[in-house]
């Protein structure tokens, strides 16, 4: 690219590497950035490095968290005998606006795709399944996306707990198939939530 000088031609770059960051927004990142103060790029560069840093799975839920174990799983107040499980830790960022689901949450960090070649052992199961095996969980609900790789996990989910006589259920009402969790509204999820179904 011959258009900008080196380093800003580096920052556009970066900045298009991000997820839905087109060329032209990576652009006018970039020259914001430039334009800012120096004290305050300092300021949004030490965020990012810092948050890289200190960001870690929570060792329960594998949420993201800044300590060996979330809020969430940390709050006694919450019923930890039901584990809702996601795809991702925006779904739990989603879910908890709804301020009505008081269980704990376990994040898959991913969904089974035997298309792009992710299995279960790939993602956060194994964590899932030691999880179960040493706590008194009663109720599993499948909140993982309704797609097919999301349906698919669920499905793979629902046939390990079901047996061992663990409530399973599978969230659907208004959900949009095809649809990502984290962009649902608020209503439409917490319909989802009261009107999961028993697998
Ligand atoms: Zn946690």
């Amino acid at each position: 690219m011959h258009e900008f000088t080196t380093p800003i031609a580096s920052l556009i770059e970066a900045f298009s590497k991000l997820p839905g960051i087109g060329r032209k927004t990576a652009q006018r990142l970039a020259f914001h950035v430039i334009s800012m103060e120096g004290r305050e790029v300092t300021q949004l560069a030490r965020a990012i490095v810092e948050a890289k840093k200190n960001i870690r799975y929570c060792q329960v839920c594998c949420n993201f968290t800044d300590h060996e174990q979330c809020t969430i799983c940390r709050d006694t107040r919450r019923d930890h005998s039901i584990i809702c499980v996601v795809e991702d830790p925006r779904d739990v960022a989603a879910l908890e606006k709804t301020r009505e689901y008081h269980g704990l949450y376990h994040v898959l960090h991913g969904a089974i795709s035997p298309l792009e070649g992710i299995g279960p052992e790939d993602i956060k199961i194994k964590e899932l399944l030691a999880r179960v095996a040493e706590e008194p969980v009663e109720e599993i609900i499948l909140a993982t996306n309704p797609t097919i790789e999301g349906e698919a996990t669920a499905m793979y989910l629902a046939r390990i707990f079901k047996p061992a006589g663990i409530t399973v259920s599978r969230i659907g009402y208004g959900i949009p198939v095809g649809g990502d969790l984290e962009y649902v509204d608020e209503v439409t999820l917490l319909k989802a939530m009261e009107g999961r179904k028993k697998l």
